[in-house]
């Protein structure tokens, strides 16, 4: 069915009876072209331009628990184009022009706002190097206004300027960055891949891969063996230990993020706003709530939950920035499981092993890339080159140290990125 304003009028009229499935619930068949570990954003997206744009069909995506219930289900919603190196920045650059489109993509509302983003800074080194990147910026294309103080008080007036230890000095202001709401992105590709034919097999963990004289030949799952000519590992949090299933160690360390919400309040906060001294960003959700987070835990870890240490730690950065969210009253917390990687950049690149690939590595962004990354790692999969925007996801630059893309300038640590 074709989602429109009338079908809504009309369901609305005759009782909603006429809405179908959005996908269908098949049962794996023994042999795909092209499995794809992992139901979540990234997943979904590249099973949808596969069949999209490839005319790929014969395709089947291989989740373990539901769709959607991972890190694109748990995520701050933040969509952004404001990286500063070459490499990043076409890459992101490319996915915030598919946001731009992609509810007419989609025929479904991501309800992708772009309410604009704004970065504080608190001195003057740090107001160089948000210059530096603004640059980079237009010089990709995209937008950056370099704010003044008094310009960032008329814009966010409930921040608290007087504040002696991080005085706010200015911000740079992304107008087109915004939020979406994440659970839509992963229903919305999910639901176009599906009318293209590709098969969404929910409950069906993958337990094995399956390797014949340097080549893939297919998995071993929960619900029996499955052949393929290729198979891409797409599974965020959990990247490890199924390329261990192909005999591979990556260079990645899985972390939890944690995020907040407050109690439904009336508009408050029109942006996304993040501090510059600590970690912390906030924005208000169309529900009203007050949606924020902060550092990692900073320990490798597969607990997908929150604790108290990070939450005094998130709330202490937001309680010294604007005061005022003190008087709302905390809704929930939880956690998601990052692929953290050395350099904070992410991998979309072909494996040594024939016809496997791997798409990982997204640390805190990998929201804001899940249009890009599903476009350029099908374009991959199907044509075995890397398309231009993502050619620098190597994997072996963490062997070479040639082409890695130090963002946060942290070294290779993988818990500062
Ligand atoms: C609290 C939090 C806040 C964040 N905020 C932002 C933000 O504001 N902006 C931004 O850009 N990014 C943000 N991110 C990052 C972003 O959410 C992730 O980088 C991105 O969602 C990861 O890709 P994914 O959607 O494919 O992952 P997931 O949704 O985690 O998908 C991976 C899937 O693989 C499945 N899987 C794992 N192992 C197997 C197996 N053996 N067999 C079958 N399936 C398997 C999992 O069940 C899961 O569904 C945030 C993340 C968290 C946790």
């Amino acid at each position: 069915m074709r989602y429109s304003g009338f079908q809504v009028l009309w369901q609305g009229l005759t009782g909603n009876t006429g809405w179908g499935p959005a996908w269908r619930d098949p049962d794996p068949k023994p042999e795909y072209d092209i499995l794809i570990i992992g139901g979540g954003g990234h997943g979904l997206s590249t099973a949808y331009y596969l069949a999209a744009e490839h005319g790929l069909t014969n395709v089947a995506v291989l989740e373990k628990g539901y769709l959607g219930g991972g890190n694109i289900g748990r995520n701050t919603t933040i969509v952004r184009a404001n990286y500063g190196l070459p490499g990043n920045s076409e890459f992101y650059s490319h996915s915030l022009k598919l946001w731009e489109g992609l509810e007419d993509t989609l025929n479904y509302n991501v309800m992708h706002s772009q309410r604009g983003m704004i970065n504080l800074f608190h001195s003057d080194g740090q107001r160089d190097a948000y210059a530096r990147r603004g640059n980079a910026m237009i010089n990709q294309g995209d937008d950056a206004i370099l704010l003044d103080r008094d310009a960032v008080r008329r814009m966010l007036p409930y921040l608290d300027y007087e504040q002696t230890r991080f005085p706010i000095y200015g911000g740079l202001y992304h107008p087109r960055g915004g939020t979406a709401r994440h659970d839509a992105v992963a229903w919305g590709y999910a639901r176009g891949a599906d009318r293209r034919g590709v098969d969404l097999i929910q409950n069906c963990e993958v337990t094995g891969i399956d390797i014949e004289n340097g080549k893939v030949r297919g998995v071993q799952t929960s619900r029996g063996a499955i052949r393929a000519k290729k198979v891409g590992i797409v599974v965020a949090g959990r990247s490890s230990q199924v390329a261990a299933m192909a005999g591979m160690r990556l260079p990645i360390e899985s972390h939890v993020l944690q995020a907040f919400v407050t109690e439904g309040l009336k508009p408050v906060i029109d942006h996304v706003v993040t501090y510059g001294m600590g970690h912390f960003y906030i924005s208000q959700s169309d529900k009203g709530g007050l949606v924020f987070g902060g550092d990692l835990d900073f320990y490798p870890s597969y607990a997908a939950r929150g604790n108290l240490p990070m939450a005094e730690h998130v709330l202490e950065a937001g309680m010294t920035l604007m005061p005022m969210i003190g008087k709302a009253k905390m809704l929930r917390s939880w956690g998601g499981i990052m692929d953290m990687s050395p350099d904070g950049s992410p991998i979309i690149d072909r494996t040594h092993i024939d016809g496997l690939y791997l798409n990982c590595g997204w640390c805190y962004g990998g929201f804001k890339a899940v249009p890009a990354s599903g476009h350029c790692f099908a374009d991959l999969m199907a044509t075995d080159r890397p398309h231009d925007v993502a050619a620098g996801y190597r994997l072996d630059r963490f062997t070479t140290g040639k082409g890695l893309m130090d963002e946060e300038a942290t070294g290779s640590q993988h818990n500062l990125h």
